[in-house]
């Protein structure tokens, strides 16, 4: 604690998750001190700040955000807003990048979060200190951060919410035989525009949202595209410009691609949408009782606190969710446990309970790279942190046109975002509303 008796809590990242936990802090300014939080980059944002440059930044350390320029959201306002701070009512639903830029920067200036954050600052290592009172949750934390302009700096706090990201570290499955490819080779993190693609055979690795969201782009820009992919069919059409094929297994000696079905293709470019992978580099997992691998955290006990050390939060650590909401909830729940309206259980039964969920998810066939993807979970996790932090549930109509719009977007994915859902949400739902969403 610190001299006034105040809990100290440090953010890493002042992306969407860091600027909540930030805010919700902030205004709780009985129990905590001012939050401090650190950001390598001069900006709030993160994957919202867009920047054509890729590679390394002037700063030193690798461009961040992986937006590309045409991008729209694929939820639409209604659902990617945090509950409690809705967007300009005259913008349309899905929005671009910058939209959401500017929403979080009058998210900042509506909380006054900017003063807190430290700007231009790597946070190089995280460490609990005081290990033996771990059990109790007394433990402290040891935060080294280091200004791009200047020295290094050791901070203590009673608390730290790692709110770092997990779309930055491109995850390279290995290809043999892909140093032979004589075309460019690169990952969607780089992808910034269709227009250097004009008329060149690419080949994209990948159909999740990106791999079909950059494959449209680039046939508008004239692009030969192959989306290759080893889901057993698409449940949309495709243009007749996109052709698909099966996993890439092989690039032979004249640089060539093998795909699995045994056919031949040549390509310019080898576009890998392949997702992310986890990466914690201030982090000694073991240390902290973790396992982390690319594509997995664990064991968390709510998918949000080691039970070893349960003053330590990873927030948004969870794919196939609405980011903003989830952050809301998780933050609050986590902020109740810190002021101890919310009693954790014993660490063995946190260990257990992240374990039984686990073994459950595995129990209905889910792929242990899919862990952590939530989907339709999502509502009942949110209800159940509600619940247990006592504030108000998610709204029943967000979470109707969350799946409406999935529905949509597995059926058309070229067209979704031109529907009007708010004629589509069921009225029986949309009267159940008391601050109309719309
Ligand atoms: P980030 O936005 O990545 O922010 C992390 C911050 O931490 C960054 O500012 C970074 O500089 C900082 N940081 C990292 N390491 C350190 C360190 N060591 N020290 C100090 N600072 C550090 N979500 C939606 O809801 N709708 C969408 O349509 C949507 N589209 C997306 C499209 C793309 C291409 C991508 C990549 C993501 C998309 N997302 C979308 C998900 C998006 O990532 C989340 O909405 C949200 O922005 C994640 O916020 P975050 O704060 O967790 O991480």
């Amino acid at each position: 604690m610190s001299a006034t008796g105040k809990l100290r809590v440090a953010i890493v990242g002042a992306g969407a998750a860091g600027l909540c936990v930030a805010r919700h802090v902030s205004s709780r300014s009985t129990t905590f001190d001012p939050p401090v939080v650190y950001e390598i980059t001069d900006h709030v944002g993160g994957t919202w700040f867009y920047e054509e440059r890729v590679g390394i930044h002037d700063n030193g350390h690798p461009v961040h955000s992986s937006m590309y320029r045409d991008l729209r959201t694929n939820l639409p306002k209604e659902v990617m807003m945090f509950p409690d701070y809705p967007f300009d009512a005259q913008l349309p639903s899905f929005l671009s990048h910058r939209d959401i830029l500017q929403y979080l920067q009058k998210y900042c200036k509506r909380h006054a979060i900017t003063p807190y954050i430290k700007f231009n600052t790597v946070v190089e290592e995280v460490k609990p200190i005081s290990m033996e009172t771990v059990e109790g949750g007394a433990v402290t934390w040891e935060v080294i951060s280091r200004g791009t302009y200047g020295g290094q700096n050791t901070q203590t706090f009673d608390s730290v919410f790692i709110c770092s990201g997990h779309y930055s570290t491109p995850h390279l499955p290995s290809i043999p035989g892909i140093e032979h490819f004589k075309g460019a080779v690169m990952h969607s993190h780089s992808y910034r525009c269709r227009e250097p693609f004009a008329h060149q055979s690419v080949v994209v690795l990948g159909a999740g949202s990106s791999g079909v969201d950059i494959s449209f782009e680039l046939v508008q820009a004239n692009a030969k595209v192959t989306l290759s992919h080893n889901k057993p069919a698409l449940a949309f059409p495709l243009p007749p410009e996109i052709q698909q094929a099966p996993p890439v297994v092989k690039v032979l000696e004249d640089g060539s691609l093998l795909f699995q079905d045994g056919s031949v293709a040549h390509a310019e470019v080898l576009l890998f949408c392949t997702g992310y992978s986890f990466h914690f580099p201030f982090l000694c997992p073991k240390q902290l009782g973790l396992g982390i691998q690319h594509h997995l955290v664990a064991p968390l006990y709510k998918y949000l606190l080691p039970p070893a050390f349960p003053s330590l939060f990873f927030v948004g650590i969870c794919k196939i969710i609405c980011p903003f909401i989830h952050f809301h909830y998780q933050v609050q729940f986590a902020l109740a446990v810190l002021e101890g309206t919310v009693q954790l259980p014993s660490r063995k039964m946190m260990e257990e309970a992240a374990e039984r969920e686990r073994q459950m998810k595995v129990q209905k066939g889910v792929q242990e790279k899919h862990l952590l993807q939530m989907g339709s979970d999502q509502w009942e996790y949110y209800l159940d942190l509600a619940t247990i932090a006592g504030i108000s549930p998610p709204n029943p109509v967000v979470e109707s046109l969350y799946e409406e719009v999935g529905r949509q977007r597995r059926m058309n994915p070229q067209a979704y975002r031109q529907i009007n859902y708010k004629l589509v949400v069921t009225s029986q739902l949309y009267t159940k509303l008391q601050h109309p969403i719309f």
